[in-house]
């Protein structure tokens, strides 16, 4: 299949030649037909998938014809985000793809001034990326008007669910003409999402080019188990050892982040960390400075760094492990993207064995543990679970309490 094949509007396959992308990806092949074909769609893809595009393209093809009756204040689209950082990215695309067309596209979110956000939606936009609550605190003070939108887009559903956004997304949902196309992205299909989408559009066209438990086949997975207290110390011997140019390393707090960064920038590597507790601007330049080379390691908590592309990641660190299992699936679909070969690589302190399961059960696959010389835990991180003991007569203490209990009463 070919871009040409999907009858994308011609001043956008120009766009795509000058980004250098020679064929649509697996979920674009099924997406953007769909889309063009006016249905309503839910699609479970990952970050990294090329999903941005796949929602992106179609809606720009639809918009290309300009309205003529197109008043103050008023949407053609609109993308709803979970964070700020994936609006502005969401935004760059929307930019990229629509060079060789007038779309006018804005972004708001919460972190930046809302006044300017006002002046920019005051003659109306045809495509607004925005984060929920900066979109009601906008819509209450009458700077946007939804009359005249015809698509509605959620990026990234299942990580606005897990945000507690599902009341902002609903009061805004009926905000909207009924009449509208609902396009719904999500990195898996829980049920939480199921039923939001069912809400939405009970007809949507169900596309998945993922699986709950899939992560990329070209990502090798091992983990270092080492004991908690050494652990920032042995990040930095692999650091200085293995000659990664630069590296995304996940912590569980937005102060672990912290912390972390301070140590290596303490050893003279550069580091930057984001994390909800930074200001916007802060996030943006760190994140700027990453992917421009300027700094080595980036440490981010969960929330601030879904949905954010950064290339061709080679490695992945887990500093900490993810207490939410799916978590570890959106950690490192950062890495081994696009044929390229990629490491995940997990630090495990022996009270982590649990989650290291939960895991590997996700996975379907175990995890290589691999000392490092000089880091063998005190604190054994066992290989695998222990069998549930089969005789309950000797093993089961809570039985035996209650059964004492019940005598008592
Ligand atoms: P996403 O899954 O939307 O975060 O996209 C991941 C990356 O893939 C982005 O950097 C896009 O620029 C890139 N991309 C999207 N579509 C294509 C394509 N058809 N060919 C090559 N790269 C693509």
């Amino acid at each position: 299949m070919k871009f040409n094949d999907l009858n994308l509007s011609d001043p956008i396959t120009r766009s795509l030649k000058d980004q250098g992308y020679e064929k649509p990806t697996p979920i674009q092949t099924e997406v953007i037909p769909a889309i063009l074909n006016k249905s309503d769609v839910m699609a479970a893809a990952q970050t990294g998938t090329g999903k941005t595009a796949a929602f992106v393209l179609p809606i720009l093809s639809m918009l290309s014809n300009p309205k003529n009756n197109y008043k103050g204040h008023q949407l053609r689209a609109l993308i709803l985000t979970p964070t700020r950082e994936l609006a502005a990215q969401v935004r760059e695309s929307v930019n990229t793809y629509s060079k060789y067309l007038s779309i006018r596209s804005t972004a708001v979110y919460g972190g930046a001034r809302i006044h300017n956000q006002r002046l920019k939606l005051r003659k109306g936009v045809d495509v607004l990326v925005a984060t929920p609550g900066r979109l009601l605190d906008l819509y209450n003070q009458k700077a946007v008007n939804f009359k005249n939108i015809e698509l509605f887009v959620l990026d990234e559903a299942d990580q606005m669910l897990d945000m507690g956004f599902i009341h902002d997304i609903k009061k805004i949902a009926n905000l909207l003409p009924d009449r509208r196309q609902n396009l719904m992205f999500t990195a898996t299909f829980s049920n939480p999402f199921r039923k939001l989408a069912k809400e939405m559009a009970d007809k949507a066209i169900e596309i998945s080019v993922t699986t709950d438990g899939e992560a990329g086949e070209n990502i090798e997975h091992y983990c270092h188990p080492v004991d908690k207290s050494r652990k920032a110390e042995l990040l930095i011997e692999l650091i200085e050892t293995q000659n990664w140019d630069q590296a995304l390393v996940f912590t569980r707090t937005k102060h672990g982040a912290d912390r972390l960064q301070k140590q290596l920038e303490k050893v003279e590597i550069s580091a930057k960390a984001i994390h909800g507790n930074k200001t916007q601007n802060n996030r943006m330049k760190a994140l700027d400075a990453f992917k421009n080379n300027r700094v080595k390691i980036l440490v981010a908590t969960d929330v601030a760094a879904r949905g954010i592309d950064i290339k061709k990641m080679s490695q992945v660190i887990n500093f900490d492990v993810p207490t939410v299992a799916k978590d570890y699936i959106h950690r490192i679909g950062r890495t081994g993207r696009g044929g390229d070969k990629g490491k995940a690589i997990t630090l495990v302190s022996a009270d982590e064995f649990r989650l290291l399961s939960d895991i590997e059960k996700l996975l379907g696959q175990k995890l290589e543990r691999v000392e490092i010389e000089g880091f063998e835990p005190e604190h054994v991180v066992p290989a695998k679970e222990k069998q549930k003991p089969k005789n309950k007569k000797f093993h089961n203490r809570g039985g035996f309490k209650n059964r004492r209990r019940s005598r008592k009463g």
